[in-house]
């Protein structure tokens, strides 16, 4: 009772303080995915507000830049990209619009998160007919806490560089989320370990990240290439190629067409899982490492089932 009341008072002290003074205004961080904000919220704790361009059910490879993301960059101490070429269709525009020059790239309020990244599936050659495939890998790091960590770093050194004063502190929590990522991730491995090797036909490769850090083989897509909405000839090919033996579920992201993914599932006879694509997406999901844990859950309650 004692500790509740002292915490209330401080509370209130923290509450006015930062009210009447200036000096204790958050940093305003804008992100394009709602897993950086989530990112710059463990690294920045109180030091920060975020804001994402994006909203948890979109697509962020297919946005539109809008004066609305404009008038948010305009207001930004720090800006912060997923990188790899996720943002490619609409960010540059965003960018190039607003006077912000420091949340430009080379200004010190520009964080490109994916420097770093130890990147799968960076093709050797690209070719037109490749789809929408990403020059730099597999942009999805953030589904795993553990590939995720040079971003967390990465936002580490962009607040360190603009809020100094606070540098010991962004390292302590980098520090801290180094070690729950390996800590979460060794937790799920574990658990995973009489499935290992266990195939999975996913719609994008979305998961591929958390997917093969719990030893599962990703053996075929829905979407014949990336981007590519998949042709009847396509879905009877899987159908053939693959049976029950070598694929034991379906995994797609809520924003693509459940009925193609759901007629894969049902003529392979395994179950359909909906992951959950980014922070915010599903209930729970509320952090790097909640959404990381929700999508394991899912995928181990259907291979269990
Ligand atoms: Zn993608």
């Amino acid at each position: 009772m004692k500790f509740k009341l002292l915490s209330l008072l401080m509370l209130t002290l923290v509450i006015s303080l930062s009210a009447v003074n200036p000096g204790f205004a958050r940093l305003r961080v804008v992100t394009t995915l709602p897993d950086h904000a989530a990112l710059a919220e463990y690294i920045g704790g109180e030091q920060v507000e975020t804001y994402s361009l994006s909203r948890p059910l979109q697509d962020a490879h297919y946005l539109d830049a809008t004066p609305g993301m404009i008038v948010r960059i305009g207001r930004a101490d720090l800006f912060i990209k997923n990188g790899m070429e996720l943002e490619e269709g609409w960010i540059p525009e965003v960018l190039r619009e607003t006077r912000n020059r420091a949340v430009r790239p080379g200004g010190r309020g520009y964080v490109d998160a994916s420097k770093g990244i130890n990147a799968i599936q960076v093709p050797e050659r690209i070719h037109r007919d490749m789809g929408d495939v990403h020059p730099s890998g597999n942009p999805h790091y953030t589904l795993e806490p553990v590939t995720s960590i040079p971003a967390a770093e990465n936002i580490a050194d962009g607040l360190i560089r603009i809020d100094s004063a606070n540098s010991d502190y962004y390292l302590e929590n980098l520090t801290r989320y180094i070690e729950e990522s390996q800590e979460l991730l060794e937790k799920w491995q574990a658990k995973f370990e009489p499935h290992q090797g266990t195939g999975v036909i996913v719609y994008h490769k979305h998961f591929d990240y958390m997917l093969e850090a719990l030893g599962i083989e990703v053996v075929d897509a829905i979407e014949p290439l990336p981007g590519l909405p998949p042709s009847a000839r396509h879905v009877a090919q899987l159908l053939s190629e693959y049976d029950s033996e070598r694929v034991s579920f379906v995994l797609m992201e809520p924003w693509h067409d459940a009925r193609v993914s759901q007629r894969v599932a049902d003529g392979i006879g395994v179950e359909l899982v909906t992951g959950c694509p980014t922070v915010g997406s599903c209930e729970g999901a509320d952090s790097i490492f909640s959404l990381f844990e929700t999508n394991a859950q899912k995928i181990l309650d259907a291979l269990e089932n």
